[in-house]
């Protein structure tokens, strides 16, 4: 697992305050008066006993002083969070991926059984892409489609020899296939190779510089070349690299110089091969089983897995007949810059008045993520009360989101044990011991108790964005916080996840299902040296890089202060260009799982230049936005054209609503 710079060091100015607190003034007090009295009597006959019986008073007073103020101190609101069970929703892909509509992409799933590679991995990437595909197991239905996926691998065993014929002829008569890791001889001439190697020590990828349509998005260094696992590691992912035959082209080759993505063109169509794995290359790095691949941790811009997605986005609008793509961002803004802080210290609070101030000055929000500390521990007081609890009431009145980070935001979080669920407000009582231990602690304590604070306290709030202090995740994470309610998760670093768009959290990191949660995993930050005030130029490129691939950015600032880093902050935000979106976390997160579960379809008419776009959510999403290929002339049903015709804006959909919108294109 990557190693974690330290995050939160406002979190370390605590400890300095801790002792005073654990001695109660009463005491001191009463100690120093007894000194006296002890000395008074220091000659007299009855000093042992008298001393004795003052102690005993002085110390059952004392006792009795220290439980009255305790009791006195308010108790928090708290309202209830029921305890879910886990929902296995998509046992069968083909039902839940059927095909519908011509523009699919066809995903011809090669192992199904009896220990199946899930599709996973596959789709992630082209759910994340915007792509419209279906998955089934019969060739002919996959070949009445022009683009055709063959997934995860094909081997002796996975097609006839009459299949691997039509295979042929769909490319000759202008098919494109998109395969990895081809083994069978019988296809070695449809997809241009000699021969493959398997290895595990391959550790670096360098795109070649061809014009292939389907490298169009890879224009950057960090794009060009990748990292497939840390030199630190002999033995990594597998990947097959290989020996093209005459007349393939390599895209992209290995560090050993075999190659790792072919194209051959056969007839009036094309294959495209790879020799890795989307499990491999995008899932395990979200899930952060990957071989330490990212280049940084945070603050630089890491597209490692990021490629394999622009690559199949390239491929799907190089090849597809007048394709439409689902956006990744709304209103038909090119990016969104998602802002965060979080309030990790006792006096983070009162600043992040400050903040929200400046964010609406500049037409922005932002979400806060709260420590709800309620105890006292060796590395801070409790702070989680008045005036801090106003404050935070403040907050949310005045437009900003909410969210959870944790209780006793523990360096240890990662190594707790789950937890019963039935952890409550009453009798939960987690303490840090030391730099990453602590005692009475568990995940499910730190998610559920937190979030039954959060909207006992704040009216309107209901928590469903999670942040762990210092960025450590629990393996038990998406368990957790799915069974409390949550929804969005922010724990990881962008960099560390090799990944900028944000994605399904599979359960507990595995890759055989998604978990209710999605994460948004962090961009930038602002402690790292030399601080967030003096980098605000290296944000805006990270930001800017990430704008071209339409992936977004997640900025977190601590509160602690908000000179240096507000003022920086909107330095930031008036250099944005207008055609990024600024805005709180969990707007952008609502939207984002309205989009990522939207059902759509683009059907013909019997009048050629017209196609019906039907869109149904589930949930009520606004800005919904559709890429075409073909310029629109006109568009019905409110939805809104922009300038280049090649984007449409939906107007808000309600949620079960099916909408229709006829779209009559140019020519
Ligand atoms: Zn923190």
């Amino acid at each position: 697992m990557p190693s974690r710079p330290t995050l939160c060091q406002t979190c370390a100015l605590g400890p300095s305050l801790r002792f005073s607190r654990f001695l109660p003034p009463c005491l001191i007090l009463t100690s120093k008066v007894l000194t006296k009295i002890i000395k008074y009597f220091k000659d007299s006959e009855l000093k042992q006993s008298l001393a004795f019986a003052l102690l005993v008073f002085a110390l059952c007073g004392s006792a009795v002083i220290w439980k009255l103020s305790s009791e006195a101190a308010p108790v928090a609101r708290t309202k209830e969070v029921p305890l879910l069970e886990i929902v296995h929703r998509h046992d069968d892909p083909f039902q839940q991926f059927p095909e519908s509509f011509p523009l699919q992409v066809a995903v011809f799933w090669t192992n199904p059984g009896p220990d199946p590679e899930n599709p996973l991995p596959l789709v992630h990437s082209l759910k994340e892409m915007g792509i419209p595909f279906f998955i089934t197991r019969d060739l002919p239905e996959a070949l009445r489609h022009r683009l055709v996926i063959l997934y995860p691998s094909v081997d002796s065993r996975t097609f006839t020899q009459p299949q691997a014929d039509q295979l042929a002829r769909f490319v000759q008569l202008g098919g494109f296939i998109f395969a990895q890791n081809v083994f069978w001889g019988g296809l070695q001439n449809l997809f241009g190779f000699r021969s493959f190697a398997a290895s595990r020590n391959r550790h670096r990828l360098i795109f070649s510089g061809t014009k292939d349509p389907v490298t169009k998005y890879l224009n950057r260094p960090e794009e060009r070349e990748t990292q497939l696992g840390s030199e630190r590691f002999p033995e990594i992912i597998w990947s097959n690299g290989y020996v093209p035959a005459p007349g393939a082209e390599v895209l992209a080759h290995f560090d050993d110089g075999s190659a790792a993505l072919l194209t051959n063109s056969v007839g009036k169509g094309k294959v495209y091969l790879l020799g890795l794995s989307l499990l491999d290359v995008v899932l395990r790095n979200q899930n952060n089983h990957d071989y330490e691949a990212q280049r940084h941790y945070v603050n630089a811009f890491e597209p490692g897995a990021d490629v394999w997605l622009l690559v199949l986005r390239a491929w799907y609008e190089a090849y597809g007949n007048d394709w439409v793509r689902l956006a990744t961002i709304p209103g038909g803004q090119r990016s969104a810059l998602l802002l965060s802080h979080d309030v990790d210290w006792e006096n983070s609070f009162a600043p992040g008045l400050d903040f929200a101030r400046i964010e609406k000055a500049n037409q922005a929000s932002s979400t806060f993520f709260i420590q709800t500390k309620y105890v006292d521990d060796a590395n801070s007081k409790a702070f989680f009360f008045a005036p801090n609890v106003e404050i935070l009431q403040q907050l949310k009145a005045g437009g900003s989101t909410v969210g959870s980070h944790s209780i006793i935001h523990s360096r240890g979080f990662n190594k707790f044990e789950l937890g019963s669920g039935h952890e409550t407000y009453s009798s939960y009582q987690p303490r840090g011991l030391g730099f990453d231990t602590a005692s009475g602690a568990t995940v499910f304590g730190e998610v559920r108790v937190s979030k039954e604070l959060l909207d006992g306290e704040i009216p309107g709030q209901d928590t469903t964005f999670f942040r762990a202090g210092h960025l450590r995740v629990p393996v038990s994470l998406p368990e957790a916080l799915e069974r409390s309610g949550y929804q969005f998760d922010s724990s990881f670093t962008a960099d560390d996840v090799l990944s900028n768009f944000p994605f399904a959290l599979s359960r507990g990191f595995g890759f055989e299902e998604d978990s209710e949660i999605y994460e948004f995993p962090v961009t930038i930050e602002d402690e790292e040296s030399p601080g967030f005030a003096k980098r605000v130029p290296q944000a805006l490129g990270v930001i800017l890089a990430n704008a071209e691939n339409g992936a977004v950015s997640v900025i977190l600032i601590h509160s602690n202060e908000s000179i240096l880093k507000a003022a920086a902050e909107q330095d930031l935000l008036r250099q944005l260009p207008p055609d990024i979106a600024k805005t709180d976390m969990l707007t952008f997160a609502e939207f984002w799982r309205a989009r990522d579960r939207l059902q759509w379809s683009l059907s013909e008419t019997s009048v050629p230049t017209e196609v019906v776009l039907q869109v149904k959510s589930a949930e009520s999403v606004a800005g919904l936005t559709f890429e075409f290929q073909r310029p629109i002339a006109t568009v019905s049903g409110g939805a809104i054209m922009s300038p280049d015709k090649r984007h449409l804006v939906l107007p808000e959909v309600a949620p079960g609503y099916s909408v229709s919108i006829h779209i009559n294109y140019l020519r």
